[in-house]
C-alpha cells in the first residue's frame, strides 16, 4: 500500500478555431512571417479599443456543452496585469470570478499511456473561461525574440478540479478532451502549433488525509506525452522530498522535456498579485435562452454517440468502432465509404487493417491518403462482387497507395479478374493432383490440413487470380 496519494488539477489552454482573434479583426491563423498579422489593437497601443469576437464566445459556449458545464447568462472580462514581453499593453484580458462556463464533467477511462488501465469515472471540470492569448517568445542565446503573430488569438482555459489522482489518469483525460473539443469542430488541438498546452498542479498527502498539501505547479507542457511524464516525475520528486523530512515549496516549476525534469520557476503568484479588475473597455457578455437554446440544438454529434451509431447502423464490433471513432476524420472517412457499399464490417476490416498499416509504414495520415472514401469503397464494391478476391484486393491497394488510381482502372490494366470459370479452375486442379501425389495421398488417408497447400499451389498456378472458395470445393471434390 502506498504511503501518499497525488492530487492533481490540471488548467488546459485551448486556441479557440476563428477566423480573427480575439478582439481585433487581425486574422488568427498560424505559420505566417512573424508580427505580419498584429494591429494597434494586439500590439497594446495606448488608446487602441478591443472589439469581442462573437465566434469565439459561441465556440467556448459550445465546448461548455460538449463539457458538460452550465453557461453563465451574464460573464464579463478583466484584467491580468503584468509586466512581460509577451504582452505589451501590461495586462491580458481574461476572465477572473464571472466566467462563461461553470462545472462541467469529462469522461474518462480506458488504458493509461503506461498501458494500466485507468478506471472508468467522470472528472470534474471547475470552469471555463474565455481570455487571449500572448506573443510566443522564443530565446536565442541572450537574445528574446517576439512574435506577435499569436498574441490575442482567443484562448480557452478549461480547469479541473484537484480531481485526478495519476499520470494515467492526466493521460486519459487530455485524450479525451483533445477528442471532444476536436469533434465539436472548437479547435484542432494541433500540439505542434501550440494550440492546446497545460499547466498542472500537483501535491502530496499521506493516504486517508483530507486535507490537501503543498502543490507545484508546472508550467507550459506541450503535449500530453509531457503532461504524463511532468506528473509522474513531480509525484517521485515530492515523495523522495517528504521521505526526506522537507516540506513542499508551494512554486511555478518549468519541464525541461530533453532531460525528463521538472526545475524551479519562481514563487507561485496568487490572484492578488495580477491586481485584476472588469475590462472597462468590454461590456459584460450576455447570452439569452434563447440563443443557448439555438447553440445547444445545433451541437455536433459526439464520440462516444458517434460510436453507438456505428454499431447499430454498420453491424460493428465495439472494438472496431472504437478505433473509427478515436480520430474524427478517420470516422468520417468511414463513413463516407460505408455508405457506397453493401458490407461495410468488411469495409471497416480492411480500413482497420490493411489501410492503416499502410499508412503507417508510410508516416502518411488519413487526410493526405490518396486513396479517398469513395476510392476505398470502389475496391471493397470489385471484392464484394466477386471481380477480385481479397488477396489480389491487397495488392491492388498498395498499387492504388502509390499512384491514386481507381481500383478498377488498375484490375483492368494488369489483368486481375478474379478467374471463377469452372472450366479453367478444374484445369488447374488437376494439374495440382498430378503434380502434387504426396500431399494428395496424405488428404486421402485424412490428414484435412493438406488441402491448405494444394490450394496455394493451385493459387500460385493461377497467379493469384482463382476464386479461392471454388479452388478448395473443387479440389475437395475431385480428391474424393
Ligand atoms: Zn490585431
Amino acid at each position: 500500500m502506498p504511503k501518499y496519494e497525488a492530487v492533481i488539477g490540471l488548467e488546459t489552454h485551448v486556441q479557440v478555431k476563428t477566423a480573427s482573434k480575439m478582439f481585433c479583426a487581425c486574422p488568427n491563423q498560424y505559420g505566417a512571417p512573424p508580427n505580419t498579422l498584429t494591429c494597434p489593437v494586439c500590439m497594446g497601443f495606448p488608446g487602441a479599443l478591443p472589439m469581442p469576437n462573437k465566434q469565439a464566445i459561441r465556440k467556448t459556449a459550445e465546448a461548455g456543452m460538449l463539457l458538460n458545464c452550465t453557461i453563465a447568462p451574464y460573464s464579463k472580462f478583466d484584467r491580468k496585469n503584468y509586466f512581460y514581453a509577451d504582452m505589451a499593453k501590461g495586462f491580458q484580458i481574461s476572465q477572473l470570478d464571472q466566467p462563461l462556463c461553470l462545472g462541467g464533467k469529462v469522461r474518462i477511462g480506458g488504458t493509461g499511456f503506461s498501458g494500466s488501465e485507468v478506471a472508468d469515472r467522470e472528472v470534474h471540470l471547475n470552469r471555463i473561461h474565455l481570455e487571449e492569448d500572448v506573443a510566443k517568445l522564443s530565446h536565442q542565446g541572450s537574445a528574446t525574440i517576439a512574435d506577435f503573430n499569436r498574441c490575442s488569438v482567443p484562448l480557452m482555459e478549461i480547469v479541473t478540479e484537484p480531481d485526478l489522482d495519476s499520470a494515467d489518469e492526466v493521460y486519459s483525460y487530455l485524450v479525451n478532451l483533445k477528442q471532444i473539443l476536436q469533434y465539436g469542430n472548437i479547435s484542432d488541438c494541433d500540439q505542434e502549433k501550440g494550440q492546446m498546452r497545460c499547466d498542472v498542479n500537483v501535491s502530496l498527502r499521506l493516504v486517508g488525509d483530507k486535507e490537501l498539501g503543498i502543490k507545484a505547479e508546472i508550467k507550459n507542457l506541450n503535449s500530453i506525452r509531457a503532461a504524463h511524464r511532468a506528473v509522474e516525475y513531480e509525484i517521485w520528486r515530492q515523495t523522495n522530498e517528504l521521505e526526506a523530512g522537507n516540506t513542499i515549496v508551494q512554486e511555478t516549476r518549468g519541464w525541461n522535456d530533453d532531460t525528463g525534469e521538472s526545475y524551479s520557476m519562481r514563487s507561485k503568484e496568487t490572484v492578488d498579485d495580477y491586481r485584476y479588475f472588469p475590462e472597462p473597455d468590454l461590456m459584460p457578455i450576455l447570452l439569452d435562452d434563447a440563443y443557448i437554446a439555438e447553440i445547444r440544438a445545433a451541437l455536433p454529434e459526439l464520440p462516444e454517440q458517434r460510436r453507438a451509431r456505428f454499431i447499430a447502423d454498420f453491424a460493428l464490433t465495439e472494438y472496431d468502432a472504437q478505433v473509427l471513432t478515436q480520430d474524427k476524420a478517420l470516422a468520417d472517412y468511414f463513413e463516407v465509404a460505408a455508405a457506397l457499399v453493401k458490407t461495410p464490417k468488411i469495409l471497416a476490416n480492411w480500413i482497420l487493417s490493411e489501410l492503416l498499416r499502410e499508412l503507417s509504414s508510410a508516416d502518411g495520415t488519413i487526410n493526405e491518403c490518396l486513396v479517398t472514401p469513395q476510392k476505398m469503397a470502389g475496391l471493397m464494391i470489385l471484392i464484394e462482387d466477386n471481380t477480385i478476391n481479397g488477396k489480389i484486393g491487397k495488392t491492388v491497394l498498395t498499387e492504388m497507395l502509390q499512384s491514386g488510381h481507381d481500383a478498377k482502372q488498375i484490375v483492368e490494366q494488369k489483368g486481375l479478374v478474379q478467374v471463377t470459370d469452372q472450366g479453367a479452375i478444374e484445369a488447374l486442379v488437376l494439374q495440382v493432383i498430378t503434380e502434387n501425389p504426396t500431399q494428395v495421398e496424405q488428404y486421402q488417408a485424412g490428414n484435412p490440413k493438406v488441402i491448405q497447400y494444394l490450394v496455394g499451389q493451385l493459387m500460385k498456378l493461377s497467379k493469384g487470380k482463382a476464386n479461392p472458395q471454388m479452388a478448395i470445393q473443387l479440389l475437395k471434390e475431385k480428391m474424393k
